[in-house]
């Protein structure tokens, strides 16, 4: 299909469901600067970061170290200005019945106006302490890796890291968000990541149509494909 046809094609799609899920990876804010994983042209050294600083282990190993790394990742984050296409999907929530549910941990959602974003991930600006899982707060700005002031132990960011489960309440909250969706919108995910896919897969069985954005489209099984970025593709699919 031509760009115009896959555009007309993906309006009537969401136009047409009276509920809409929309799901996010690190592609949603690379146009805001920030760095996705496994994106060739854009990507960091995912394997380096998967062993040493994203793990349980690599943070027993050297918390200060990971500590820091977050603490740089957090300033990346607060730097960064949503765009325009994360304006449209929160507009997008005004008039119409969506769930967003994000694979991102950097805040841009909620910081663009969008209500009730599930992060599957978790955030870089919440914190848990190591050994109870204690919630801690007040200690984003903190140099040192700091400690949980119930139990003790090491705090550290309230993110989901490679080996470690979805917190059941963002599994519940995801689940909300897909029942009764009429169509899915998936936006800046390679889908290498199993809850993306396992949204995807139940789309697939019940027939549900999805539309993706990305420049490097990565579902065959799309039924309207939008192959570009999505601060230019976003606002122009949805207020167009
Ligand atoms: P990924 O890094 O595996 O893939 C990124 C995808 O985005 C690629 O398919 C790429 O083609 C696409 N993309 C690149 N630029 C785009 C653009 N301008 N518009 C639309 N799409 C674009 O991302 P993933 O599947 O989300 O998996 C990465 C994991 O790493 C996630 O679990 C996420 O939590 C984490 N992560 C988060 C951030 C963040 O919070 N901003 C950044 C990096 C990684």
């Amino acid at each position: 299909m031509s760009d115009e046809r896959e555009m007309d094609a993906a309006r009537r799609i969401v136009s047409g469901a009276a509920k809409v899920m929309v799901i996010t990876g690190a592609g949603m804010s690379a146009e805001c600067g920030l760095p996705t994983f496994r994106d060739a042209a854009n990507g960091q050294n995912w394997d380096e970061l998967a062993r040493t600083l994203a793990t349980a282990e690599g943070f027993q190993a050297d918390p200060q170290r990971v500590w820091s790394w977050y603490a740089g990742r957090r300033q990346e984050a607060l730097r960064a200005q949503p765009h325009a296409g994360y304006t449209a999907l929160a507009r997008w929530q005004d008039r119409a019945a969506v769930g967003i549910v994000t694979q991102n941990v950097d805040g841009l959602h909620a910081r663009a106006g969008s209500r009730d974003v599930v992060e599957l991930h978790g955030s870089l600006f919440s914190f848990i302490c190591v050994e109870q899982r204690h919630p801690v707060e007040g200690v984003g700005a903190c140099v040192e890796t700091p400690r949980c002031p119930l139990c003790g132990s090491l705090v550290r960011p309230a993110v989901v890291w490679f080996g470690e489960m979805i917190p059941e309440e963002a599994i519940w909250r995801s689940a909300a968000a897909w029942e009764g969706a009429e169509a899915l919108l998936i936006i800046g995910t390679s889908l290498a990541v199993s809850t993306a896919r396992a949204f995807v897969r139940s789309a697939e069985r019940r027939g549900v149509p999805i539309v993706e954005i990305n420049p490097a489209p990565a579902l065959p099984t799309a039924s309207a494909v939008l192959a570009g970025a999505a601060g230019t593709v976003l606002p122009l699919l949805l207020e167009g």
